[in-house]
């Protein structure tokens, strides 16, 4: 019977009319194409609404489709022909479609009504540049240069028109300065090091070839490059020797320091922190004389201080050692360091730092605490022992700048720390518990303690946050929010709770989240009144503009997967604070669909997911060009470091700054 009632109300419900959601929702739910038919249908059911065709073509654009958008902005003004928004739009429009004629009319009619700014002058640049105008399209260049000299995409483009003009120097001058207005445009350096081989300049091709590499060490060009240019050129070889040797005579001279310990009667938890995985030697010198330790915990060789020692490994015996530089000790799997002076520091060599981003490095660093050197699979991983606190003052400063208010940095503190505490278990496998890359935090020892982040550490000793589930929260944070973060729930699927929701970063909100399509692309167009807004001259955190050709978008995306020529990139799902979660990019080779964290690699390492785009195609229908505009720096869920400095800055203490970005949460002292 029973049974027979649910059929029956399955059958009923089936012919009752879904319920038709808004076209905004539309526009956050899981399958974003649905907003282009739902606006529409708006848009042509409300006659003369501008807005309800602003939306619609922002979405076209966001979908590739250029000829809708350019006759949804036409519609736009020939309702109203003073809307110089859908103007400057429509002129990008017939550039997009090869319209050149008509889209250099419509930049003449906003020059002529004085609507000038950078992006005028720049498409305009653009559109003689594809007219092979040359000359006219420097002169438009300048003026955007002279409009505003830290957009670098101008620089960009400058770069493509000399090289035409063939004038290479000047070609390799406006990448540089390209990539010194925004430094995520990695790729450049593989251009000017092919401008500098077009030159026969080795030395400098080298150079950014190596630059290359430093920033992806798996890139195999840049590193086939390299060892041709070795191999090719003696001198380079001599040069490398040179510099080992001013390498080894600058090490003779460190002496890591001592430093006060916090007080500690155990009570302080210890971390483990991984500071090299997969190691084939490492090198460090000790302030303090020391035991080596074995994994019995007998004292097996006394080390002595401001003497190196090395860890390596012994291929033909299958077993790890360490030295003096004489004498060998060999060991099966485990050894300690462990200091006599608990106050004394140690400098390792060659800690790599940021790989993948465009300010990796490789530095000596100096440590507090003591260390593990595990030997497992052919490989060795060096691990710093050192207790909660003072791991703090080498994460703090890494964070946020040490200049900034008392109060953001005691902010950062407790965020840090409490992070720290629930990301404990996360390297379990690899025998520590966290790294000290961006992974779980930057970690860089005593070499970034300042006295403003010590006391910062200092005066929340022991604090920790919980959440409104009266658990310890898992403090997310990142550089800048845009002006809005993101719900944990939405972006990671992670359980939802209400103080990892995402909330509006300023004190009054003038936005309506979440935006309509077109105030999401007003929202990363512009400068929103927030906590996180920043005012330096061509600052780059807040908002940006990330351009790619078809070369470079096939570069980042191959990376991940050989999508081949890329022909479609679509929004699929967004969450309520803005961020695109997933995305659609098909190439002629296959399509894939990216989620929340890979999205940003793939599409040319962005700095966060709170975007917009547009592109164009080739005549075959390829993306020829994109331009991304985004919001912010960062997953964006929970603190917006950024923002904690405005709160601060508004006089705001740590406490509320950490309830404002983690809603219903309060402080609970550990130890
Ligand atoms: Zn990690
Ligand atoms: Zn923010």
């Amino acid at each position: 019977m029973r049974k027979f009632f649910y059929a029956f109300l399955a059958a009923l419900l089936a012919v009752i009319p879904e319920i038709s959601a808004s076209p905004r929702d539309d526009y956050y739910s899981d399958d974003a194409s649905r907003a282009l038919g739902s606006y529409s249908s708006e848009a042509q059911k409300s006659g003369f609404d501008r807005m309800a065709y602003f939306n619609l073509a922002s979405i076209q654009k966001e979908f590739g489709m250029n000829n809708d958008a350019l006759a949804s902005y036409r519609k736009i003004i020939t309702m109203a022909d003073n809307e110089y928004r859908a103007h400057f739009e429509l002129a990008k429009e017939y550039y997009f479609q090869g319209a050149y004629n008509f889209a250099e009319d419509e930049i003449k009619n906003l020059v002529f009504k004085n609507i000038v700014n950078w992006e005028v002058y720049y498409w305009w640049g653009c559109v003689l540049l594809e007219e092979n105008k040359l000359d006219e399209a420097l002169e438009k260049f300048n003026m955007a240069v002279a409009a505003d000299k830290y957009k670098n995409l101008t620089y960009i483009k400058m770069s493509y028109l000399y090289e035409k003009k063939g004038d290479i120097d000047n070609a390799i001058d406006k990448c540089k300065l390209a990539i010194k207005y925004d430094r995520t445009y990695t790729e450049l350096n593989r251009r000017i090091a092919a401008l500098y081989e077009k030159k026969n300049d080795r030395v400098n091709a080298f150079n950014y070839w190596r630059k290359v590499n430093d920033v992806d060490s798996k890139d195999l060009t840049a590193m086939e490059k390299m060892k041709q240019f070795m191999s090719n050129m003696p001198f380079l070889q001599k040069k490398a020797r040179e510099y080992s040797q001013y390498v080894k005579d600058e090490r003779e001279k460190i002496s890591p320091p001592e430093r006060k310990s916090v007080q500690n009667t155990g009570e302080i938890t210890d971390v483990k922190v991984g500071l090299m995985e997969n190691a084939a030697s490492i090198s460090f010198k000790c302030g303090s004389n020391f035991d080596f330790v074995n994994d019995r915990f007998e004292s097996i060789f006394r080390g002595a201080k401001l003497k190196e020692f090395s860890f390596g490994i012994d291929r033909k015996k299958k077993a790890a050692y360490f030295t003096d530089g004489v004498d060998r000790v060999y060991f099966d799997k485990k050894m300690y360091i462990m200091r006599d002076n608990p106050e004394s520091t140690t400098t390792v060599y060659n800690i790599k730092y940021a790989e993948g981003f465009y300010w990796a490095e490789t530095k000596d660093t100096t440590y507090r605490g003591d260390f593990l050197i595990i030997y497992e699979n052919s490989a060795l991983t060096l691990v710093n022992i050192i207790n909660m606190e003072e791991y703090l003052y080498g994460v703090v400063p890494s964070e946020i700048p040490p200049t900034w208010p008392i109060e953001a940095l005691k902010a950062q503190a407790v965020a840090a720390r409490t992070y720290t505490f629930m990301h404990m278990e996360r390297h379990e496998k690899e025998g520590f518990d966290v790294c000290n890359t961006q992974h779980c935090a930057v970690y860089s020892g005593v070499d970034g303690e300042t006295k403003a982040t010590n006391e910062a550490v200092n005066s929340t000793r022991g604090q920790v946050l919980y959440g409104s589930n009266y658990r310890m929260l898992n403090t997310f944070y990142s550089e800048d929010c845009g002006g809005h973060t993101q719900d944990v729930n939405e972006v990671w699927g992670l359980k939802k709770v209400a103080s990892l929701g995402g909330v509006y970063d300023g004190k009054r909100s003038d936005w309506n989240f979440p935006l309509q399509p077109f105030d999401l692309e007003e929202y990363v167009r512009t400068r929103p009144d927030v906590y996180c807004k920043t005012y330096g001259a061509g600052e780059t955190s807040f908002r940006w503009i990330r351009y790619l050709n078809a070369d470079d978008l096939a570069y980042y995306v191959d990376k991940n997967a050989d999508l081949g020529r890329i022909k479609e990139i679509r929004p699929v799902r967004r969450a309520q604070g803005g961020a695109l979660v997933k995305v659609y990019i098909e190439g002629d080779k296959g399509s894939k669909t990216y989620g929340f964290d890979s999205m940003r690699n793939v599409l040319g390492k962005i700095r966060s997911n709170v975007i917009k785009w547009e592109y164009l195609k080739d005549e075959k229908g390829y993306i020829k060009e994109i331009y991304i505009y985004g919001a912010g720096w960062g997953h964006g869920v929970g603190m917006c470091q950024r923002g904690i400095k405005g709160m601060a800055d508004d006089r705001e203490g740590y406490e509320s700054i950490l309830y404002h970005y983690f809603p219903g949460s309060y402080i609970k002292t550990r130890y």
